[in-house]
C-alpha cells in the first residue's frame, strides 16, 4: 500500500487542521486567563470627550510635491485628479517621472489628460559613476527632461546606501564625481527633492526601547545593520555637505530631513543652508506629537516648509488636514508602525497654512499655474 495516498493525504491534513485549531484556542484561552494582548491588537478606543473636527478638504488648495504614481504612463488620470479636487489638491507632483521613455510617457498622459494638474520630476542612475560617459549621459538626460516638461530632480535613498560603483563600493551622497550634475540642476531650476538615509531608530537595536521596533518586526529588510551599513549620522553629514557645496541649487530635504523628532536641530539646520527647504511626507506623526513645539517650528520657518504625502492615499490626507489646521486633541494617526501615539492639532494661522499649502511650493515651481490659487 502506498503512504501516498489521497486517502492518507486527507488524514494528515485533518490531523493537522484539528491539532493546528486546537493550539490556536489553547492560545487564545492562555492569552485571556493571563491578560495577555499583543501590541498589535492592543487598540484602546479612547473615552476622552473632546471637541472632534474631521476634515475631508484642505481650507486652501495645496500642491503635493512629495508624491509616487508608479504607474502614470498608462494610468487613467480622470479618477486620480477627481479625487484631487475633491481634498482641494491643486497639483500633485509625482517623483517617480524615471527618465527616458518613461518619462516621456508620462509627460504625454498628463499633457492629455490633466494639464496643469500634474508635475514630473527625473530621477538618475548613480551607479554607473565610474564610466567615461557618467556626466555627459546624465547632464543630457536632465536637460531633456527638462526640454520635454519634467519640473526638477528626485534623488532615492539609495544613493549613500545601497548604491555601488562599478568595484563595489558605496557611493557617497557627496561623491565629487556628482558636483556637476547638482550644479546643472541649478542652472536648469530644477529643484532636487532629496533623501537621503532613513529614521535614525532604524539603526538602533532592534529591542523594547526603539521607538520603529513594530516598524522593524513588519518590515524587517529596513533594519539597518550597522556592520553593514554606513551611520545615519555619515549619510546625513554628505547630504548636508552637498548643500554646502551648491548654494546655487535649490534642495529639497525630503522627510524634514530625518530630523523631526528633534526640531531645534531641523530649525538651526534650515537657518544654516538658505537653499535648503523640507517637506512632511510620511513624518506627520512627528509634528503631531509635539503640537507646542512643532507650531513654533512652523512659525519660525514658515518660508522654508512645504506640504508633502509620499504614499498615495486619499484618507490618510485626512489627519494631514487635521493636524495642521485644527486644534483637536488626542486623535488617531492612520499607521500604527509610525505612531503608537495619538495626534494634536497645531491650529496654524490662515496665513502660514497658505505658505505651507501652496505659496512656498510656487516659488520654487514657478511653472505651476499660480490662477489654480485663487482663494
Ligand atoms: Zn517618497
Amino acid at each position: 500500500m502506498r503512504f501516498f495516498s489521497i486517502k492518507n493525504f486527507f488524514k494528515i491534513f485533518l490531523f493537522v487542521s484539528i491539532l493546528g485549531s486546537l493550539c490556536y484556542f489553547v492560545i487564545v484561552r492562555l492569552h485571556y486567563a493571563y491578560d495577555i494582548i499583543s501590541f498589535e491588537d492592543y487598540n484602546p478606543k479612547s473615552t476622552l470627550v473632546v471637541s472632534s473636527n474631521e476634515i475631508k478638504r484642505a481650507k486652501y488648495p495645496f500642491i503635493d510635491i512629495h508624491n509616487h504614481q508608479f504607474d502614470m504612463p498608462v494610468k487613467d488620470l480622470s479618477d486620480l485628479v477627481s479625487e484631487m479636487d475633491s481634498l482641494n489638491m491643486a497639483f500633485m507632483v509625482n517623483l517617480s517621472g524615471f527618465r527616458g521613455q518613461y518619462l516621456k510617457m508620462c509627460l504625454d498622459n498628463i499633457k492629455k489628460n490633466a494639464p496643469e494638474r500634474l508635475g514630473v520630476f527625473v530621477n538618475l542612475n548613480w551607479e554607473n559613476i565610474d564610466s567615461d560617459t557618467f556626466l555627459e549621459n546624465n547632464i543630457k538626460i536632465l536637460r531633456d527632461a527638462k526640454k520635454d516638461g519634467a519640473i526638477g530632480l528626485k534623488v532615492y535613498k539609495s544613493l549613500g546606501l545601497t548604491d555601488k560603483d562599478s568595484n563595489g563600493n558605496r557611493i557617497a551622497v557627496n561623491d565629487p564625481r556628482i558636483d556637476p550634475i547638482w550644479e546643472e540642476c541649478g542652472k536648469l531650476g530644477f529643484p532636487v527633492l532629496i533623501h537621503s538615509a532613513d529614521p535614525a531608530s532604524f539603526w538602533k537595536p532592534k529591542d523594547k526601547n526603539n521607538e520603529r521596533w513594530l516598524e522593524l518586526k513588519q518590515k524587517p529588510n529596513r533594519y539597518r545593520n550597522p556592520e553593514l551599513f554606513p551611520s545615519f549620522e555619515s549619510i546625513i553629514a554628505e547630504q548636508h555637505n552637498v548643500f554646502e557645496k551648491h548654494p546655487k541649487t535649490i534642495f529639497i530635504n525630503a522627510h524634514l530631513g530625518w530630523m523631526g523628532n528633534d526640531l531645534d536641530r531641523l530649525s538651526s539646520h534650515l537657518d544654516k543652508y538658505p537653499n535648503v527647504v523640507t517637506e512632511i511626507g510620511a513624518v506627520l506623526a512627528e509634528l503631531g506629537r509635539q503640537p507646542k513645539r512643532a507650531r513654533k517650528f512652523f512659525i519660525d520657518h514658515q518660508d522654508k516648509i512645504l506640504f508633502g504625502k509620499d504614499a498615495y492615499n486619499q484618507q490618510e490626507y485626512y489627519t494631514y488636514f487635521r493636524v495642521l489646521e485644527t486644534e483637536d486633541e488626542y486623535f488617531d494617526y492612520y499607521r500604527k508602525r509610525h505612531a503608537f501615539w495619538k495626534m494634536y492639532g497645531l491650529g496654524l494661522p490662515d496665513s502660514i497654512l497658505k505658505k505651507v499649502y501652496y505659496k512656498n511650493a510656487l516659488r520654487i515651481l514657478p511653472s505651476i499655474n499660480k490662477s489654480l490659487f485663487k482663494s
